[in-house]
């Protein structure tokens, strides 16, 4: 059987995000709780105004200037995006599988709905990890977002192989779902102990198993 390409998603799975520590920061320039700021956000549009920014249809100036005006907040543009860029955090089981599939030879793509601001961030603060992937698809880059049958199959040119030569890893089951409608096989990511399994039941030759 003929190796699988391997892609990564990469928020809740080769690191976490917490939404709230910007919204944390934001919030205290106007007198209201992180939880609050984001609720209030979401009411007002945020989800419609960052799917653009992540197909690119907004820079992120743009971007920072719609959220901005949207909920009356004033801050400059280089606070603006220092908050927005400082919510992550790796996840060390996962990148330690990474760091294996690597030596055993895996094509690894990382595919990842993103923004400009974002990919910047994560980018130098997880450089080492994500030297293990051979290419990094960004939904910001290539106009297309999961769960667009046109993102995974940019993810699939970008490993040189077809669409059923790539297994697809993504914490949300809608984007999993997505993968396996454009032809990827598809797991849905919990956790390292139940992905290395999973992985291993479609032929990926694991050695060890990363702690967890
Ligand atoms: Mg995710």
């Amino acid at each position: 059987m003929q190796r699988p390409a391997i892609i990564f998603d990469f928020g809740n799975v080769v690191a976490h995000f917490d939404y709230r520590r910007a919204c944390e920061r934001y919030g205290q320039r106007l007198g209201i709780t992180g939880d609050a700021f984001l609720e209030r956000l979401r009411d007002l549009g945020f989800s419609d105004i960052v799917q653009r920014y992540e197909r690119g249809a907004l820079s992120s100036r743009q971007f920072a200037q719609a959220v901005c005006s949207l909920i009356g907040l004033e801050i400059s543009y280089e606070d603006f995006a220092a908050s927005w860029s400082d919510i992550f955090w790796l996840n060390e089981p996962v990148a330690r599988l990474i760091g294996l599939l690597k030596r055993g030879g895996y094509t690894l793509v990382l595919g990842s709905n993103t923004n400009d601001l974002h990919a910047a961030q994560f980018r130098q603060q997880f450089a080492e990890t994500l030297s293990h992937f051979d290419r990094l698809v960004l939904s910001y880059e290539v106009g297309h977002s999961k769960p667009s049958a046109d993102f995974y199959h940019a993810c699939a040119a970008a490993a040189g192989c077809s669409p059923a030569g790539c297994v697809f890893i993504d914490d949300l089951a809608e984007n999993v779902a997505g993968a396996v409608a454009a032809g990827l096989r598809g797991i849905q990511y919990r956790d390292v102990s139940s992905l290395v399994p999973e992985l291993r039941a479609l032929g990926v030759d694991i050695p060890e198993s990363p702690a967890p």
